[in-house]
């Protein structure tokens, strides 16, 4: 676990996203929660020496962000279309593949269920917590629904996976237009720390580096439909346009991924 500002921790090392937490006045407000339970009761024993959680935010509809709610207290709070993305999701599915791969995590999963927010948001939202401001901004881009969280008090922002940090990212629900415009929103925010949903945590001069990346994979699939490509050639024939790793642990995928990558930009771009 880094601590990345006066009042506020975030941890890289889990398997899935970065989640974080901001101690207030009056209690702790989470942003994400880890993937794995055995990763997620950990961080709710870090998280109970520095007060009660008072709110949970959640800022994406994938998995890796939201799995681990059911570990924690607080009141949910996340984007509407993370909120139906939660309510579609199987916890029985997710408890099957968890026994098969890994007895411990399975072991804490007695009682598991997905924990969808009680409150959504589709534009923006403040919450006063302590003496501390929670600003949500949608950000649509890598999914239609990702929110940041903006905490002017520490300068920091945690960016959800539309920054994926000197790794690969996945575009598989990207808007990818949209995603240029929400870096660009994101540079206007006077933030000094960067969260990302994966990756090292950095600063605000990485935004337009992920911008350049967006770009060359939005360019790269632009060109192979200009060539007459079918979307399986593409699949195929495009070359990654970033050298960056993949997500440790995540190898094996880099393949499934640059086709999921291509098929999402190939539908988006021939329209
Ligand atoms: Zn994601």
């Amino acid at each position: 676990m880094q601590k990345i500002a006066k009042n506020v921790y975030a941890e890289t090392d889990f398997r899935g996203c970065n989640p974080g937490f901001v101690v207030t006045s009056d209690g702790v407000v989470m942003i994400d929660t880890p993937q794995m339970p055995t990763d997620a009761v950990k961080w709710r024993d870090i998280i109970a020496k520095h007060g009660p959680v008072r709110y949970l935010i959640n800022t994406e509809p994938h998995g890796d962000h939201f799995s681990g709610n059911f570990f924690f207290k607080g009141t949910v709070v996340a984007h509407e279309g993370t909120r139906q993305a939660i309510l579609a999701s199987s916890a029985v599915q997710t408890k099957e593949r968890l026994k098969q791969t890994s007895p411990p995590d399975f072991a804490l999963m007695k009682r598991f269920k997905f924990r969808p927010p009680t409150i959504t948001l589709t534009g923006e939202m403040t919450l006063y917590v302590g003496d501390h401001t929670f600003k949500l901004i949608s950000i649509p881009g890598h999914t239609p629904y990702q929110i940041a969280v903006f905490i002017p008090e520490e300068k920091v922002v945690f960016t959800s996976d539309n920054v994926f940090c000197r790794v690969q990212p996945w575009l598989q629900q990207a808007v990818p237009f949209e995603w240029l415009e929400s870096l660009k929103r994101l540079e206007t925010l006077n933030a000094k720390v960067l969260v990302p949903g994966h990756g090292d945590i950095c600063d605000p001069t990485y935004l337009p580096e992920m911008h350049r990346i967006i770009k060359a994979w939005i360019d790269t699939v632009a060109d192979a439909i200009k060539k007459g490509w079918s979307v399986e050639e593409a699949q195929e024939k495009v070359e990654l346009p970033v050298k960056y790793p993949m997500l440790p642990g995540s190898e094996a995928m880099e393949q499934m991924i640059k086709r999921m990558n291509v098929a999402r930009l190939y539908e988006v771009l021939r329209k």
